[in-house]
C-alpha cells in the first residue's frame, strides 16, 4: 500500500446487484478478468487501487493525463464545477504538446490538424462536440461552448471554428505545410533512432473523467486523431456513447485507440451500461472489450482502451493492446497506472492463477 494513501480494499464497496452481477459475469467469463487487472508503475500491485472510496476521483488516458487530472483537482479546490475541472484539465493537454492533443498534435493526410473533442456533464445530461475544427487552440472549450450555448450537440468544420471565434475562443492561421514539415522531421528522427520515440504515437487521445465531492459526474475528450487520417475524417473521440459517456446515475467511461474500432460498438456507452449492470470499471472496460474483440476481425488486437469510474469511487481501465498507462487523481493520491490487456488476461485465466 503507497503510504499515507487509505484505499479501501477491492470488494469492500460491494456494488449493488451482486447476485446478479456474480451471474452475469459468470455467464460472459468476465468475471474471471475480474481478479488482479492493475498494477501500478510504481509500488505496489495491490488490488485496493482499483477504489479510492475517496471523492473528488479523476481519471483519464495516458501518463499526460496525471498533469491534467491534478489541475483538474486544483480547478475544483478553488471552487469550480466538475464541467470546469475537466475543461481546465484538458486545456492543459491541449497546449502541453504532448501525443495527439492540440494543435501540436498529428496532421492529417493533407499535411493539416483537425481537432475532434467533446464534453459531458452528468447531472442534466447534457453533451456539446466539435469535429474536424481547424486551427482552434482549446477545442474543448469550444465543446463546452456548443453545449452550453447552442441548441446543438455537435458542430463540424469551418462552422465549428466560426462558432469558436465569435466565441471569443483563441484562433491561429495554422501553417499547415510548416506544421507537416516538422511533423515529418521528428517522425524521420524517430525511425533513425527509435529510443527517442515516445510512447502510444498514434494513440494520444486525451479522456478524462470527474467525479465530484456532491456525486456529480463529468467528462471530456480531446485529440488529433489518428496521424494521417483522411482530411474530413472524424473518429470516436467527439462522437458520445464513442469516445466518452457519462451517465450521473452510473459513471463515466473514456476510449483511447483507433476510434473505428470503438464507433461500431458505442464502446463507451457499451461500458457505461454494463456497470449500471453491476460490473466495475474494470470489469466493464474489460467486458466491452471482449465483446468487441469476440465479433471484429481484428480480434485483440483492436487497439483500444478504456478508462472508467463509477459513483461509487471505484475506477478501472483495460486495454485491448498492450500496456495501456493511466492516471488516477485523488486529494491524497496521484499516480499513473497500467492495465493489462486482454491477451494477458486470457493466458492469465488459462493458467488458473485468477484470484
Ligand atoms: N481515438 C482517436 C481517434 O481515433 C485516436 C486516439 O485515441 O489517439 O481519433
Amino acid at each position: 500500500m503507497i503510504a499515507g494513501v487509505h484505499f479501501a480494499k477491492r470488494g469492500f464497496i460491494l456494488p449493488p446487484m451482486m447476485t446478479s452481477r456474480r451471474s452475469f459475469i459468470t455467464r460472459t467469463g468476465a468475471a474471471l478478468a475480474g481478479g488482479s487487472l492493475l498494477h501500478p508503475v510504481r509500488g505496489t500491485a495491490d488490488d485496493s487501487l482499483t477504489s479510492s472510496g475517496e471523492r473528488p476521483l479523476i481519471v483519464s488516458t495516458w501518463p499526460f493525463g496525471k498533469a491534467a487530472n491534478e489541475r483538474a483537482l486544483e480547478t475544483l479546490t478553488s471552487g469550480g464545477s466538475a464541467l470546469d475541472a475537466v475543461e481546465q484539465g484538458i486545456r492543459l493537454t491541449e497546449s502541453s504538446g504532448n501525443g495527439s492533443v492540440g494543435l501540436s498534435g498529428r496532421p492529417n493526410a493533407a499535411g493539416v490538424v483537425q481537432l475532434d473533442a467533446c464534453i459531458m456533464s452528468g447531472p442534466e445530461h447534457r453533451a456539446g462536440s466539435v469535429a474536424g475544427i481547424e486551427g482552434i487552440v482549446h477545442p474543448i472549450s469550444a465543446a463546452r461552448r456548443v453545449m452550453e450555448k447552442t441548441p446543438h450537440v455537435m458542430l463540424v468544420g469551418q462552422g465549428a471554428r466560426l462558432f469558436a471565434i465569435e466565441q471569443g475562443l483563441e484562433a491561429v492561421n495554422s501553417d499547415a505545410t510548416t506544421r507537416h514539415e516538422a511533423w515529418h522531421a521528428a517522425r524521420m528522427a524517430e525511425q533513425a533512432n527509435p529510443s527517442t520515440k515516445s510512447s502510444g504515437q498514434d494513440h494520444d487521445t486525451i479522456a478524462l473523467l470527474v467525479l465530484n465531492a456532491d456525486g456529480t459526474v463529468a467528462g471530456g475528450c480531446s485529440t488529433s486523431g489518428l496521424s494521417g487520417k483522411l482530411p474530413g475524417r472524424v473518429g470516436d473521440s467527439p462522437i458520445i456513447g464513442s469516445g466518452l459517456y457519462v451517465d450521473n446515475e452510473v459513471g463515466a467511461a473514456g476510449a483511447t485507440g483507433v476510434g473505428e474500432n470503438v464507433m461500431r460498438y458505442c464502446g463507451t456507452f457499451l461500458v457505461v451500461e454494463l456497470m449500471r449492470q453491476g460490473l466495475t470499471p474494470t470489469e466493464a472496460c474489460t467486458e466491452a472489450l471482449r465483446r468487441m474483440a469476440a465479433k471484429d476481425p481484428r480480434g485483440e488486437a483492436l487497439s483500444v482502451s478504456f478508462v472508467a469510474l463509477d459513483k461509487h469511487g471505484r475506477f478501472g481501465a483495460a486495454t485491448a493492446g498492450q500496456g495501456f498507462q493511466f492516471a488516477v487523481t485523488t486529494p491524497s493520491f496521484s499516480q499513473v497506472l497500467t492495465s493489462r490487456g486482454l491477451g494477458e488476461l486470457r493466458r492469465v485465466v488459462e493458467g488458473g492463477n485468477v484470484r
